[in-house]
């Protein structure tokens, strides 16, 4: 069998094992409840569901409390963010079990990962901010190859590539288009930006923000009147707001 599938049959493997032996604890618990090893095991369970419950507990109020105050509470910013990055899929599974949308729910993560972005403050210096764009903010009918260079842009102000060319070279950030996640990482990985400021669709910026992470990343969701994919907008000027909000 390939590796690649091996991997994943092997760790689908673990966890059911894990699941069935939790299954034969509960059952041999259940038939010899006085035995010291399965009194031990449910005191170990009980402790590792109160720390899981305790740590959500403690990570909402610190969410609630630093989004009211804006601004994040010294020691426990990197506890929340962790936490949220890790939940963020199970979140969304569990949402849809609940039958809530998917888009709803990562447009939710984006708007408070953003607010905790922001509450930190961070200035960087121009170059080391990068704004990560989507290739379907490129008019549909534009001949020239923006994704290597978005600086073969001729700026003639069909699309909204041109006006953020304009404000790159304003700024003096860096600025990428992407294709999807692949180039973004490669742009990332070139640059080695202190902050990232994407715009894209709910899916792409959610599951950004999550393979980034601890990088920070402030998400700006694209407007698509014509369908998803397909000559999509932004607004420049909450765009530049932000650019101006981050640079040093
Ligand atoms: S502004 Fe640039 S990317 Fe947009 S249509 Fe014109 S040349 Fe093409």
């Amino acid at each position: 069998m390939h590796s690649r599938k091996r991997l994943f049959i092997g760790l689908f493997l673990l966890f059911t094992i894990m699941v069935l032996m939790a299954l034969a604890y509960l059952i041999f618990y259940l038939r010899e409840p006085d035995t010291i090893i399965f009194q031990y095991g449910i005191y170990i369970l009980i402790g590792f569901l109160a720390a899981l419950a305790g740590t959500s507990l403690l990570v909402l109020t610190v969410l609630v409390i630093s989004l009211l105050k804006k601004r994040p509470l010294t020691g426990f910013n990197r506890l929340v963010q962790k936490t949220l990055v890790f939940f963020f899929p199970l979140l969304l599974q569990f949402g849809k079990l609940l039958r809530i949308s998917t888009e709803q729910i990562q447009s939710s993560f984006i708007e408070i990962n953003n607010r905790l972005v922001e509450a930190k403050k961070i200035k960087v210096p121009a170059q080391k901010l990068l704004l990560l764009l989507p290739h379907c903010l490129q008019d549909e009918g534009c001949p020239h190859k923006i994704t290597r260079n978005p600086f073969n842009c001729r700026r003639c102000g069909n699309c909204s590539i041109g006006t953020l060319i304009d404000m790159a070279d304003r700024w003096q950030f860096k600025i990428q288009v992407v294709t999807g996640g692949t180039l973004a990482r490669q742009a990332v990985g070139k640059i080695k930006p202190y902050c990232i400021l994407a715009v894209a669709c709910e899916r792409d910026l959610s599951s950004g923000i999550v393979d980034s992470y601890p990088m920070p990343v402030c998400g700006v969701l694209n407007e698509r009147p014509q369908g998803p994919c397909f000559n999509t907008m932004v607004c420049l000027d909450s765009l530049e707001q932000k650019v101006r909000s981050i640079l040093e």
